[in-house]
């Protein structure tokens, strides 16, 4: 039998933890989790061994050892596992066994992230560090866990710490009861809006009778469209439909938001809890208030958003439409109000002709090489030989905890030190390497910014995503008197940071 895989299944220490709180039954939701896998990569299952005992040496874990004689079949290309712990942890002489067995009889370790190679000297590396970490750092399982919650919520099980309004979370356990007060709110809302009443009908009708949130607020109508388009009404749950993502950046600073995720990107299935209305109403209830308009127009309207900011505090200026005294509009970019910083506003266009002709001015120094762009190739070398230097480094600690040199807290305190400063280095290394650009390129790319700026048929969008990718940042000053003139010091991608102008007084 030619090219087969095993599936070891182990519970971990967290795990049986987890188990005690509620009906998680981690072997049964791995098992399931990892025959997608196999499915999805085409790697045929011949046995799978589950551990049932939760032993840390090899000696108590019968099912491992029948896993480990059996690599030794030429045929057997690898073993699926739920993650590299799984395997074994605890003592550095039982885990080196373990991959010096891999090694010798070329086997490979197939987890849900990452397929590894122990005969491929930085995947040997990223095993060991792995099967190490998880020993003393078996507490950090949040990553770990998130993919057991998803094959939880596909089981139906409703994972939210708070129940939804109109339902009760039975404690200690993924799964929520009908409220008897609120249900038959719901269901109300449900009913009101399958007639063609809109949100706000809804919100004043409950408020009139005296019913209040959970919270004991009144109901405004976003509440209630929360409600109507949740699925979990209609017996569905859903996990991972809300996340924190970065959206924007304001100035310097990243700005995060909960956002709803797209259709496929969360789990939507049917739940094991009771629904409040049936799906034939739920979507009559849909239907009634998807008629209704509700989306406000988001397109983008500022060409330089998320670019230009205050020379002086760092504060984003935002796009206004503002009426003059002859009622027609015109568009100005303005500082945020009730702060310290004295900012005048300008109109945009007057912006957008200043921002022209800074770039101008850049496009010709850079040719005429007033300006230096690109990097320093010795900084490059230099970077990597000390990049390469951390990973010794990092090497040698990891000897020097076997040889129990040093403890664990030292270990880790080191190994943090030494990462943190890679992780420096190479974003450093990075940003230098993506500055290769040719002079030549830089004075075409700006100057197709200028065209760009000044054609009207262009979208603010397109003009704002094509000076992101040049401009790293704009500052900007203005003169503080009636029609004073305005300063820009533009932060091109790629290139050392301008001199900042005199602030004009
Ligand atoms: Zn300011």
């Amino acid at each position: 039998m030619a090219g087969y895989y095993l599936m070891y299944l182990r519970k971990s220490r967290a795990d049986a933890e987890k188990e005690k709180y509620g009906k998680y039954e981690t072997l049964a939701v791995h098992e399931e989790q990892l025959t997608k896998l196999a499915r999805l990569e085409h790697l045929r299952v011949a046995e799978v061994y589950r551990e049932l005992v939760s032993g840390e040496t090899i000696e108590a874990r019968t099912e491992f050892k029948k896993v480990m004689e059996r690599i030794a079949d030429e045929d057997c290309e690898g073993v699926i596992v739920h993650a590299i712990d799984r395997l074994g942890r605890g003592d550095p002489v039982e885990y080196g066994w373990i991959l010096s067995c891999f090694r010798f009889t070329h086997t490979l370790i197939v987890t849900p992230g990452r397929t590894y190679d122990p005969d491929n000297a930085s995947d040997l590396q990223q095993l060991k560090l792995q099967m190490f970490v998880s020993n003393i750092e078996f507490d950090h399982i949040r990553e770990r866990l998130t993919g057991g919650s998803y094959a939880s919520a596909e089981r139906g099980n409703y994972l939210g710490s708070k129940p939804p309004y109109g339902y009760d979370k039975v404690a200690g356990k993924s799964a929520i009861v009908p409220n008897s007060r609120e249900a038959p709110v719901v269901r109300r809302i449900f009913s009101m809006a399958a007639d063609g009443a809109n949100k706000g009908e809804i919100a004043r009708s409950l408020n009139d009778s005296g019913i209040l949130t959970r919270h004991g607020k009144l109901w405004c109508s976003s509440r209630i469209g929360t409600i109507i388009s949740n699925p979990v009404y209609k017996g569905y749950v859903r996990y991972g439909y809300r996340r924190q993502r970065v959206v924007s950046r304001e100035g310097m600073t990243f700005v995060k938001q909960t956002k709803v995720s797209r259709d496929g990107e969360y789990v939507l299935t049917k739940g094991v809890h009771e629904p409040l209305v049936s799906e034939r109403e739920w979507r009559r209830a849909q239907g009634a208030f998807e008629a209704v308009p509700v989306q406000r127009d988001r397109t983008m309207k500022n060409p330089l958003s998320g670019l230009i900011v205050c020379g002086d505090c760092g504060r984003a200026l935002v796009r206004q439409v503002v009426k003059n005294r002859y009622g027609s509009k015109y568009e100005r970019l303005h500082h945020a109000y009730n702060s310290e910083c004295r900012c005048r506003s300008a109109d945009l266009g007057d912006i957008i002709d200043a921002l022209c002709e800074a770039l101008a001015q850049i496009a010709k120094d850079v040719e005429l090489g007033v300006k230096c762009c690109g990097a320093d190739p010795n900084e490059l070398e230099s970077l990597e030989r000390a990049i390469e230097e951390e990973d010794r480094k990092l090497d040698k600690l990891l000897e020097l905890y076997y040889a129990e040199a040093i403890t664990v807290g030292e270990f880790k305190q080191r190994r943090d030190a030494s990462e943190e400063l890679s992780r420096r280095l190479r974003e450093r290394h990075d940003d230098l390497a993506a500055r290769a650009a040719e002079p030549a390129e830089i004075v075409t790319t700006t100057r197709g910014a200028i065209r760009l700026l000044a054609d009207d048929s262009v979208s603010a969008e397109a003009k704002n995503s094509f000076l992101r990718r040049i401009i790293e940042r704009i500052d900007y000053w203005r003169e503080d008197r009636r029609g004073g003139r305005i300063r820009l010091v533009v932060h091109m991608r790629g290139m050392d940071p301008p001199q900042p102008p005199p602030t004009p007084s």
